[in-house]
């Protein structure tokens, strides 16, 4: 309205969401390691880290609802004190930096895209392991999984991609 005074300060939002995605190479002679679960499996993700997609998705998203960058730019994979981390680690750090700024993870949901190996029986695990680095409740993390049916580069089982999105609240 043309005559409302203007509002010099918009209020802090009560809510922000985040988009994460991530896509890592399957090599023989690495490890498997998918939301902080170490999955048996004759290939592993290539890294500069454990290479958990799963759990870097879920880190970007929480950066991205706090416009605070990405994972490159917190930990950057030139930096030797980050070879080999297990990156459910560094979420609990971008956590503790959502909290900071004054927020919580009220969810979040995310999915795995790769065809091999079956990974239902590890959900619950990751869920857990996610749930205990946001500082939430298990019921508060979703994690998913999807084949794309044999096409492309998760299909030829190439590489693990997973994308997730987090709602945070503000405490
Ligand atoms: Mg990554």
């Amino acid at each position: 309205m043309l005559n409302s005074p203007p509002n010099p300060k918009p209020p802090t939002p009560h809510l922000r969401i985040g988009t994460g995605y991530d896509v890592h190479r399957l090599v023989e002679g690495r490890d498997l390691i998918l939301g902080g679960v170490k999955i048996p499996f004759e290939k592993g993700t290539l890294g500069h880290s454990d290479g958990d997609a799963l759990t870097h998705a879920v880190t970007d998203a929480l950066l991205g609802a706090m416009a605070l960058g990405d994972i490159g730019q917190h930990f950057p994979d030139t930096a030797a004190e980050f070879k080999g981390v297990y990156s459910i680690d560094l979420l609990e750090r971008v956590n503790v930096l959502v909290q900071n700024r004054g927020y919580s993870v009220s969810n979040i949901d995310a999915t795995l895209i790769l065809q091999r190996p079956k990974v239902m029986e590890y959900l619950p695990g990751m869920c857990q392991i996610l749930a205990g680095a946001l500082a939430v409740t298990v019921d508060q993390v979703s994690v998913k999984a999807t084949t794309t049916e044999g096409l492309g580069m998760t299909g030829q089982g190439d590489a693990v991609a997973a994308q997730a999105v987090c709602l945070l609240i503000r405490i």
